[in-house]
């Protein structure tokens, strides 16, 4: 599998494309903008879906505009619905490039859930705080996981907007850091990537709420 992480719009959400090299399968997550650039990358490739991390409007801006060009399923938590069509803000969605509305997910994410690309699969999990239904695609046998917004390199997700919880979100974090292995990738929602056991002992920000 390959991963090509394309920041997209003025927030520079990170749009990751999976793509299996031998069948040309490509899964889309968190297109939330400029999705003109997208379908540029997406030629010669098979789109099989889109995913979204989470239900905020950074990350699902551009999922009606792709859903109607490539006719793909669209996969999201249920709990994150709401948030979906919530612009946060008067004229955030026109701000950062959204097109609202949101459709609604045609397959629900849930946790330890497994999607297929070619021979591959990627597992869900399930993990709130951010928002109410954050999911990270975690892909095993490269040891990468596409986090949304749970973690950042040095920081972590914001728990004020609509549907953070920080309990839920410690419990998340926690869960990921135990589960996965130190040295696994975590593409983050915005900017740069890192890895997990860096961030055990570099993000004072996570150590602070782990403490608690
Ligand atoms: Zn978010
Ligand atoms: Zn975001």
């Amino acid at each position: 599998m390959v991963i090509k992480v394309i920041p997209v719009g003025l927030l520079s959400v990170n749009c990751s494309l999976l793509v299996d090299e031998e069948s040309g399968e490509v899964l889309l997550v968190d297109p939330g903008a400029e999705s003109h650039l997208l379908m540029r990358e997406l030629e010669g490739l098979k789109p099989v879906g889109i995913v979204a991390t989470h239900g905020h409007i950074d990350h699902v801006g551009q999922v009606k505009t792709l859903k109607e060009l490539l006719d793909v399923p669209f996969y999201m938590h249920p709990l994150d619905i709401p948030l979906s069509n919530d612009p946060i803000w008067p004229g955030f969605d026109k701000q950062i490039g959204a097109q609202l509305p949101c459709p609604p997910p045609d397959v629900y994410l849930e946790d330890g859930m497994r999607i297929k690309l070619g021979k591959k699969t990627l597992r869900v999990l399930h993990t709130p705080g951010h928002t109410p239904g954050l999911c990270c695609l975690y892909a095993e046998e490269e040891g990468v996981l596409i986090a949304g917004d749970l973690l950042f390199k040095g920081s972590v997700g914001r728990w004020d907007l609509p549907g953070g919880d920080l309990n839920a979100l410690r419990r998340s974090l926690r869960r990921v850091l135990e589960e996965l292995p130190d040295d696994t990738l975590v593409v983050c929602g915005h900017y740069d990537e890192t890895t997990l056991g860096h961030e055990k002992v570099f993000n004072p920000l996570l150590r602070q709420i782990l403490s608690q």
